[in-house]
């Protein structure tokens, strides 16, 4: 198949806790540039909502029924993607921060397991799940929602501002970072471009809507990596600014 005749065809992207937040503006603007969007969700209710607003703005939307702390749940998206044609990029959005402050040393150790169980271990999940469907598209990409409170270099650099003390959600973003350079390695030699995003300090509920940003300007990073070109980067750390240091 060649190049030309590939960008003639609607890619599909899935996009995990689509149903609001910077997840959910992700969907609207890929979907606005063409882009087929699964709408990855646990509760019904809102995966619905949120479908039907995309649908009414236009967009080619579809529910995909999705919690990323469990096996089943995310085989049977991977097997609902399958049954819709394919994948073509995966933004792994999905995520919690257990609360804002949490000093490592009264850290309540459930808090910490649930932040890396979903912003860690959920990435590596559906992404595993997905990884066979998108080595049969064209141009797979992967994107890995982050922040920059997860970057180390920040986070020691007396100048940064790198946000509270945290346990569990800043060290999780570390370790998707980790995580992400992972794969960047194993996939090196494929077409598979792999990369984390920090979206900015953005008004949602992950953050009581104190954020400055709003959550369409936090998707355009996500975006831009979604929709790479084949010589675009990959095992990277990126903002609306550049590279974010690790
Ligand atoms: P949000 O509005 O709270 O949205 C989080 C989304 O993740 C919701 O759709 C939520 O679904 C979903 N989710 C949580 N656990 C899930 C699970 N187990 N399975 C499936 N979906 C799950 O937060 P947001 O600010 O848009 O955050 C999106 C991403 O950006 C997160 O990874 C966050 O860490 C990152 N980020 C945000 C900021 C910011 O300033 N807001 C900054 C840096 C990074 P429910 O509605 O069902 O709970």
């Amino acid at each position: 198949m060649s190049t030309d005749t590939n960008q003639d065809i609607q890619k599909t992207a899935l996009v995990t806790g689509a149903n609001k937040g910077i997840g959910y503006e992700i969907a609207a603007g890929l979907g606005a540039l063409g882009w087929r969007v699964g709408v990855g969700a646990r509760d019904e209710q809102r995966r619905e909502e949120a479908v039907t607003r995309l649908r009414e703005a236009g967009v080619d939307a579809f529910g995909v029924p999705l919690d990323v702390t469990d096996d089943a749940s995310v085989a049977a998206a991977a097997r609902l993607l399958e049954e819709r044609g394919g994948l073509d990029a995966l933004v792994n959005n999905a995520g919690i921060t257990g609360g804002m402050a949490q000093t490592p040393s009264t850290a309540d150790l459930d808090v910490v397991r649930d932040a890396v169980e979903t912003n860690v271990i959920g990435v590596i999940r559906v992404t595993n799940a997905m990884l066979p469907l998108l080595r049969r598209s064209s141009a797979p990409r992967i994107v890995n929602m982050s922040s920059s409170v997860g970057s180390l270099a920040r986070q020691t650099d007396p100048d940064a501002d790198s946000g509270p003390v945290a346990v569990a959600y800043s060290p999780s973003k570390s370790f998707l970072n980790a995580v992400t350079v992972q794969y960047a390695k194993e996939l090196a030699n494929s077409p598979v471009l792999i990369n984390a995003a920090c979206p900015g300090f953005v008004a949602t509920d992950l953050n009581g809507f104190r954020g400055h940003r709003t959550p369409e300007q936090g998707a355009a990073t996500a975006i831009r990596l979604a929709t790479l070109p084949d010589d675009g980067p990959t095992g990277g750390f990126f903002d609306d600014d550049g590279v974010v240091p690790w």
